[in-house]
């Protein structure tokens, strides 16, 4: 199947129907900024806007002329992605310096492009200074240039810039079009395409990302391993998997997300809905036989300490003490019988 056009992006009809149309009848805003949740199409949405923008045939974007090829290939000489910088610990940083950077870049004439265009993806990451020298630019942008930004939510941002860009907002993939997109796109057989269509919550980038990378279905099963090994174990087993993953700091956010997804799904069985929507679909039987072992909150309690976890981690947390509490406050029973 050829994939071209706005069909790249999947799932987000509504958005690429706006601005095809902003193309169409020529009312195209200088600044447009994107939200939505973390690998949702938010930075191919920019490129594919970018692609249509300066593209050399009639129905845009093509996807195959010169332009289309640069831009989708990130060496287009008009088209400029700033990336903020990330730490060690995954935060992003956009700094005054690259804007400044930028801004030279944005009043030279374009070389051969109709527009020039900049995208700024994850602009939640700008300090205030960069965000303040941004401003300037979007008060009083260069002619025919398009300045295209992405973020998890406008709320994280200054009012000042949200106000001035055109907000696209993308809304989670539903999970029966990520699983069929994985099938017919990408090849992925059938009950791994379910799965990680439900691991996804709407995220179609990460789902394909998982089907083409072995390693994070295998990192979450050593992960899940983990936590039924301290499910079931004693103090000193649970102390021994603290010490273990201590030893393995960079690899605690992606443990405890994976840990905050199971008792996020544990929270809904235990409450014991017809149809609940889970996300851990192969870990419900895991679920099932252990709830019952359980005082009745143990899961929704747990959910809320993991998350808890999750964000003292972000702010720079002793990681061997967090994991350490974590694991001890994780309910006591064993359910050996399981096994
Ligand atoms: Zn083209």
């Amino acid at each position: 199947m050829t994939i071209h056009g706005w069909n790249k992006l999947i799932g987000h009809d509504w958005a690429t129907a706006t601005l095809a149309a902003a193309i169409t009848h020529d009312r195209i805003g200088h600044a447009y900024l994107i939200t939505g949740t973390e690998h949702i199409g938010k930075e191919t949405l920019a490129r594919l806007f970018a692609q249509a923008l300066n593209c050399e045939n009639e129905d845009v974007p093509c996807g195959h002329c010169r332009s289309c090829k640069l831009i989708e290939n990130g060496r287009h000489p008009d088209i400029r992605i700033v990336e903020p910088a990330v730490s060690e610990r995954g935060k992003k940083t956009l700094k005054i310096d690259e804007i400044r950077q930028l801004q030279r870049d944005l009043t030279l004439t374009a070389y051969e492009a109709a527009y020039k265009v900049a995208i700024l993806p994850d602009f939640d990451g700008a300090t205030i200074g960069a965000s303040n020298a941004f401003l300037k630019t979007l008060e009083e942008p260069p002619p025919n240039v398009i300045l295209l930004l992405t973020a998890s939510d406008a709320d994280t941002l200054l009012s000042t810039i949200t106000s001035r860009c055109r907000v696209i907002n993308l809304r989670p993939v539903p999970t029966e079009l990520i699983e069929e997109s994985l099938v017919t796109r990408w090849h992925t057989p059938v009950e791994k395409a379910q799965l990680l269509a439900h691991l996804a919550d709407g995220r179609l980038g990460w789902a394909v990302n998982a089907a083409m990378d072995t390693a994070v279905l295998t990192t979450r099963q050593e992960h899940l391993a983990l936590l039924h090994d301290a499910l079931d174990g004693s103090r000193v087993t649970r102390f021994a998997i603290a010490d273990k993953l201590a030893k393995k700091a960079e690899q605690l956010p992606a443990l405890l997300q994976t840990w905050l997804s199971w008792w996020r799904d544990a929270t809904i069985l235990a409450q014991k809905e017809p149809s609940p929507t889970l996300s851990n679909i192969d870990e419900q039987e895991q679920m099932i036989a252990r709830l019952p072992h359980w005082q009745k909150n143990a899961a929704f309690d747990n959910l809320k300490e993991t998350d808890r976890a999750l964000w003292a981690l972000r702010r720079n947390a002793n990681g061997r003490l967090l994991i350490e509490n974590l694991l001890l406050s994780y309910p006591k029973q064993s359910v050996g019988a399981i096994r």
